[in-house]
């Protein structure tokens, strides 16, 4: 066993399966999502494709349920959260959800950052929260920053800190959406490499990104969207290196 294996969060104990079926979501007259369906086995890791205001973050957004969908079903494991009986707290605790602008706690230290939610949405004691913040902040190579602000990391080193304040809630799922996206170029690679490596561990990923060598290389299968529904998915190197439909192939040229 390696030192990561025992780390807490640092691998799925129960990666989570996804399953999305017929999902809509609009904004009063706009439709954004026009009947998606999607499914993410237990540690499979899942890239979302696509031009901007396709829907990839609304998508993200319902299923840990900062959006409501109008209609269709979303499962994670077993757990209708779509069903409005569901405890929305409960289903948010098994889900770590990464933005594009980090969302770093500002006041607070590092530490603090990866501590709060354990102890007051788990009832971690504070030593058991540091504990586990401390084994996250050294799987991302950032132990030596625990006590910093946010405000004194660089872009890349922030997000490393928001990978680890989301593992550090030992969650089944996560959710990525454009984690590389506001970050200067010489610092995407550490944030990759931590992704690369919470893949080959086991996680189940849904990752929306616009790093095609990242898709093609780490992800089990790529899903493009364009305009609210899904045009084309398959395995990555398929979609990536050999897409089948004109919308997917002219999306990658501009982007690749
Ligand atoms: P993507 O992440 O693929 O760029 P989004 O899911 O962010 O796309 O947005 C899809 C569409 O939905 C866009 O037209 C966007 O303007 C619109 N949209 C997103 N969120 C809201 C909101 N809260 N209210 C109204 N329109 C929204
Ligand atoms: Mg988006």
């Amino acid at each position: 066993m390696n030192n990561t294996a025992s780390v807490p969060g640092a691998t799925a104990s129960h990666p989570a399966s996804v399953s999305i079926d017929g999902l809509h979501k609009s904004y009063g007259s706009l439709d954004v999502l026009k009947g998606i369906s999607l499914e993410v086995g237990p540690g499979e890791v899942v890239c979302l494709i696509g031009p901007s205001g396709s829907g990839k973050s609304t998508l993200l957004r319902c299923v840990n349920l900062l959006e409501t969908p109008q209609q269709g079903v979303i499962r994670i494991g077993d757990v209708e959260v779509t069903d409005p009986e569901v405890d929305i707290d409960a289903v948010r605790r098994r889900v770590g959800m990464v933005f594009q602008q980090f969302n770093l706690f500002p006041n607070m230290s590092v530490l603090g950052n990866l501590t709060v939610a354990q102890r007051k949405v788990l009832g971690r004691s504070e030593a058991e929260a540091r504990k586990t913040a401390m084994l996250n902040l050294e799987r991302v190579g950032l132990a030596e920053k625990a006590e910093n602000a946010p405000a004194q990391l660089s872009g890349g080193q922030q997000q490393r800190v928001a990978i680890a304040r989301a593992l550090s809630m030992d969650p089944e799922l996560m959710l990525f959406d454009e984690p590389t996206s506001a970050l200067d170029p010489e610092t995407v690679g550490d944030v990759l490499a931590i992704m690369r490596d919470l893949a080959k561990e086991g996680m189940t990923m849904l990752v929306v990104t616009h790093e095609m060598a990242f898709a093609r290389d780490v992800a089990d299968r790529v899903v493009f969207m364009d305009g609210g529904v899904v045009v084309e998915e398959g395995p990555a190197r398929e979609v990536v290196g050999a897409p089948q439909h004109k919308r997917t192939q002219a999306f990658l040229s501009r982007v690749l």
